[in-house]
């Protein structure tokens, strides 16, 4: 078959030719430029390559559980750990036979270390004799085991032949690029000596057309290596320090981009926008805060003020406050609510389900009593004649605040005055969510200056302690207030893991802390008995624990397939103390208040993810008494360690989740061991949150880079908010094709 392969620019290039073009070409690679972009996977590095004796004293010393999660290695790489790659030669090749036929080859490795490692294969054994031979140097990256003599092991490992003159290369302490050669690559000889070669050859010939994206004055102020320089030396690396220092370059240059985006976008908001304004002074919650039984905390006085000042400056607020659960951050939202109501405007609180919008209305109800506020409902499943009357009270204002589900962004809504929206446990609700929000809120004031509608203020309140690397990019518009302290008396929870032999004694626990007039959470992860995996339901044992365990109490059910009046009832009936127990799902979860409450028992708890299990063992510890908290694993949970039908991350993540818990309450440092465990497409859902997929940049581990992109970005818009500025105009040009494309952002003239 004829094809055109006249467009097939890279086949011109020294050891490409028409038909390797073409299958380049099919993986994307079409220009010099896309083989520039083709950067290595990984380097074979004399200076980083892990010895094979320091290799088998780390698996040695990998007992996980009966370490303390200090001791694991979170902080560089914990979760691609398990792969490992060591180099050295063949000493030894021999093929052994088992019965029926079955063979096996095994070579043993060696790299001067004075350790000697194994490496085995089961399958297509007469290939591998045919390729391996002793006196090879490998490039072996896999998983790493012991085996019963304690020798490393590595059990059909990636391997890569050194080829001699690399090996000369790699003895001088060059550092090789590896690079991706897929199936189709490899059937038509483009190995990665080749294309290294390449590649080298398109660097010589185009080195000096990359043009630069960033401005001298930011190179040289952050002494970062001009673009050619980087793009060559992650190629080809002198050193470890230049590879480093590129890859720097590079990671910087991408979050910049995406940075300069956020400041516009802030600016746009905080200088163009004119906010309600909102004067401190109220009466009503001048009475409120007067009439509470407790004294605000620092933090909760100090966010106030935040939320204040806001409020009175002109413009509209954009404020995340973030505090973990039972911070107190109802309270003040409460007051500012109040302020915001004496000015004459109307407040919406947006909570992600029904039930809690039902909790803060009866909270705010409580708060709100005796101040003449009219508190509405605006939920999913009102009758239509209810609703009528409640959307009128909406419009005509008399409504002044207004608590709902997502019926509150619904554009039937016309509200009167729009001048306060608060959202409740942010993460449920997306951006768009909070943008319409806004936009009834501007069309709910009259546009006495012209089209300049007023913009309302906007509270996020998050219970999810975020890390700082995604505070700055996910929330990086929103201003942030945190509320750390706790209230005064709290006592954190213990929390303790035990496994099910102990069930009886945490039983009895569970009785004494009941006699003493206490009440106590049972969390299964499941209703239903799933046949896969044997989890307990909360159903099936409801009926056991409150017929034979604890007879003599009473236990409530509380599961997701439970009608939302049912839940509704159940909850009622523990915060009324009609139930002693609620045996639940994790329905639960979020918001439920029952300071009395100081007994929580979660089962299966290593099937739970870290910040589930922190917002569920926040539903005790919320009064001055001393709350537990007991992780129920199975006994052969330790086994499990070992059960090599569940994924060695999956097993080593559980373990340091419930030893997380069990050392630490801090939900901000809980939330970073979480993001370490998941990454942050896992935590925030990266497809929903908007973010860019990052080529070079790892939002887990580049904070410094980001903090460092961040503050130029915002001082750079600062300074020339258009970015006309001549000295800019490299960058003006790659921006705009960045925000454009949002990856290919450099190019050659
Ligand atoms: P959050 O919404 O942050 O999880 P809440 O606002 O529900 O926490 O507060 C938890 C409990 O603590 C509530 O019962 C609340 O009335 C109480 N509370 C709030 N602030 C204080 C304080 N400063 N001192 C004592 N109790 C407080
Ligand atoms: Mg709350």
């Amino acid at each position: 078959m004829q094809k055109n392969t006249e467009t097939l620019q890279l086949q011109y290039i020294k050891g490409v030719g028409p038909k390797r073009a073409e299958i380049l070409a099919a993986e994307g690679i079409l220009t010099p430029k896309d083989l520039l972009m083709y950067f290595p996977r990984s380097y074979i590095d004399r200076n980083t390559a892990s010895t094979l004796k320091s290799l088998c004293h780390n698996l040695i010393n990998e007992n996980l559980f009966e370490k303390n999660v200090s001791e694991i290695n979170l902080s560089a790489d914990f979760k691609f750990k398990s792969e490992i790659t060591v180099i050295g030669n063949i000493v030894k090749k021999k093929e052994h036979q088992f019965g029926r036929g079955r063979r096996m080859l095994s070579l043993e490795i060696t790299d001067g270390s004075g350790s000697k490692a194994k490496v085995i294969f089961w399958n297509s054994v007469n290939y591998f004799i045919q390729i391996y031979s002793t006196g090879q140097l490998l490039a072996i990256s896999g998983k790493a085991e012991l085996d019963k003599g304690k020798k490393v092991q590595f059990t059909h490992p990636e391997i890569e032949i050194i080829h001699p003159e690399d090996e000369k290369l790699y003895r001088e302490g060059k550092i090789i690029p590896k690079y991706k050669v897929t199936e189709a690559m490899a059937r038509v000889g483009l190995n990665i000596r080749l294309v290294r070669q390449i590649i080298a050859s398109v660097i010589d010939e185009e080195i000096n057309f990359i043009r630069e994206t960033l401005p001298d004055w930011l190179l040289e102020k952050n002494n970062f290596p001009t673009l050619a320089e980087s793009v060559k030396q992650l190629h080809f690396p002198d050193t470890p320090e230049a590879l480093l220092k590129s890859r720097y370059r590079l990671k910087f240059e991408e979050l910049f981009y995406y940075e300069i985006s956020i400041a516009l976008k802030r600016r746009k908001y905080v200088n163009l926008e004119n906010g309600v304004v909102i004067p401190p002074k109220s009466s009503r919650a001048r009475k409120l805060y007067d009439s509470l039984p407790f004294r605000l905390t620092g933090d909760q006085k100090k966010v106030l003020r935040e939320i204040a000042n806001d409020f009175e400056s002109g413009r509209p607020m954009n404020r995340l406050l973030q505090g973990d659960v039972g911070s107190g951050k109802t309270i003040v939202s409460a007051l500012s609510m109040l302020m915001a109501v004496d000015a004459g405007f109307q407040v919406v609180i947006m909570a992600p389900t029904e039930i809690l919008a039902e909790q803060h209305t009866s909270t705010l109800g409580k708060f709100f009593d005796g101040l003449d506020v009219e508190i509405v409902q605006l939920l999913g499943g009102q009758k239509a004649q209810l609703r009528r009357e409640i959307l009128k009270l909406i419009e005509s204002g008399k409504a002044n605040v207004i608590i709902g589900t997502h019926a509150v962004f619904q554009a039937e809504v016309s509200y009167n005055k729009l001048g306060f929206i608060v959202i409740d446990e942010q993460h449920r609700f997306g951006v768009e969510q909070r943008a319409a929000l806004i936009g009834l809120g501007k069309k709910s004031h009259d546009s006495e200056q012209g089209s300049n509608l007023l913009s309302p203020h906007v509270l996020v309140m998050t219970a999810t302690p975020i890390p700082r690397t995604l505070k700055l990019t996910f929330y990086g518009d929103l201003d942030v207030s945190v509320i750390r302290e706790m209230p005064i008396g709290r006592k954190p929870v213990t929390t303790k893991v035990a496994f099910e032999s102990k069930l009886p004694e945490v039983y009895e626990f569970i009785k004494s802390e009941i006699r003493k007039g206490h009440q106590a959470y049972i969390v299964y992860p499941l209703v239903e008995k799933s046949e896969k995996i044997e989890l307990k339901s909360a159903v099936e044992h409801y009926e056991k624990l409150s017929a034979e365990v604890f007879p003599e109490f009473s236990c409530g059910l509380l599961h997701g397939q439970m009608l939302w009046y049912e839940k509704e009832d159940a909850m009622k009936a523990f915060l009324n103390k009609e139930y002693q127990i609620l045996i639940s799902t994790t329905v639960i979860e979020v918001g439920i208040d029952v300071p009395n409450a100081t007994m929580m028992l979660i089962e299966n708890a290593e099937r739970f993810g870290l910040s589930q299990l922190h917002q569920l063992r926040g539903r005790v510890g919320r009064s001055s008494a001393q709350s537990y908290c007991v992780l129920m694993t199975k006994d052969h949970f330790k086994y499990q360690l070992r059960n090599k039908a569940v994924k060695e991350e999956e097993r080593k993540a559980s373990v340091i989740r419930l030893r997380t818990m069990e050392d630490t309450t801090d939900g901000f440092e809980i939330s970073e061991v979480d993001l370490k465990l998941r990454g942050p497409g896992d935590l925030l859902g990266t497809k929903q949150s908007g973010l860019p997929d990052f080529k070079f940049a790892d939002l887990i581990r580049d904070t410094e880079i980001i903090e460092l992109a961040r503050d130029e970005a915002f001082a750079l818009i600062k300074s020339d908010p258009h970015i006309r500025r001549p000295e800019n105009l490299l960058l003006r040009k790659a921006y705009i094709k960045y925000s454009k494309a949002n990856d290919n952002f450099f190019d050659i003239a």
